[in-house]
């Protein structure tokens, strides 16, 4: 892997990844972990966002001290289970802007369709983070990141929560410039395109749709 796939591997990341690994683990707890993980990779996301210095009064005395320009952010969920990551990230950028993009798969073609993308205006300005919790085959955030580039953000970041090499060769394939955050980076993909060991179908297991 090279300096573009960031492994998240911190202690508390690996923990909550692992309960929701686990078949046993219930929808709502899938959820509320996938919800806390998110801000802990969105942390590490962030790390190299820029500050700025502003002017406040402490109780003690006046000073300058550093903000995030939270305004430039725009999160984008790949629909629907990059809802999930969105929810966590709010949480700790409440500022940032948001987008959807809706994607399907041709069952004849197998390619990715798109049936929605919405973004905020001005794009050039802002910074983007596109959110899907699994990297599999790569179609879907390879045709997300290609759409959304069409609007010119002036970066692109793309977090999940688990891919593969198969998942990742396929991104970079097409989106060499665009950095991957991940909490684990798994064996390989099954025949049915299913990250394995991975965790099942996230959105299903988010939403609680089997
Ligand atoms: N999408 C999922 O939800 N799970 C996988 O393992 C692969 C793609």
């Amino acid at each position: 892997m090279s300096g573009r796939v960031h492994v998240i591997d911190h202690p508390l990341v690996q923990h909550k990844l692992t309960l929701m690994r686990s078949r046993d683990t219930s929808t709502s707890t899938f959820r509320n972990l996938l919800r806390e993980i998110s801000m802990l990779l969105g942390y590490e996301v962030c790390r190299d966002l820029p500050t700025t210095k502003i002017e406040i009064h402490t109780p003690i005395a006046p000073t300058t001290a550093p903000v995030l320009d939270g305004k430039k952010i725009v999160l984008i969920s790949i629909l629907r289970a990059g809802n999930g990551i969105l929810d966590g990230m709010l949480e700790i950028l409440p500022s940032a802007r948001v987008g959807h993009i809706g994607l399907y798969r041709d069952p004849k073609t197998l390619a990715a369709v798109e049936y929605f993308f919405k973004v905020p205006d001005a794009m050039g300005d802002r910074d983007a983070i596109v959110v899907d919790p699994m990297l599999a085959t790569g179609n879907s955030a390879v045709a997300a990141i290609t759409r959304l580039k069409k609007t010119g953000p002036r970066s692109i970041k793309f977090v999940c929560l688990l891919t593969c090499p198969e998942g990742i060769r396929a991104f970079h394939a097409v989106h060499p410039d665009t950095p991957v955050y991940t909490a684990a980076v798994d064996d390989r993909l099954d025949d049915n395109s299913y990250i394995v060991p991975g965790l099942g179908d996230a959105g299903d297991r988010l939403f609680g749709t089997k």
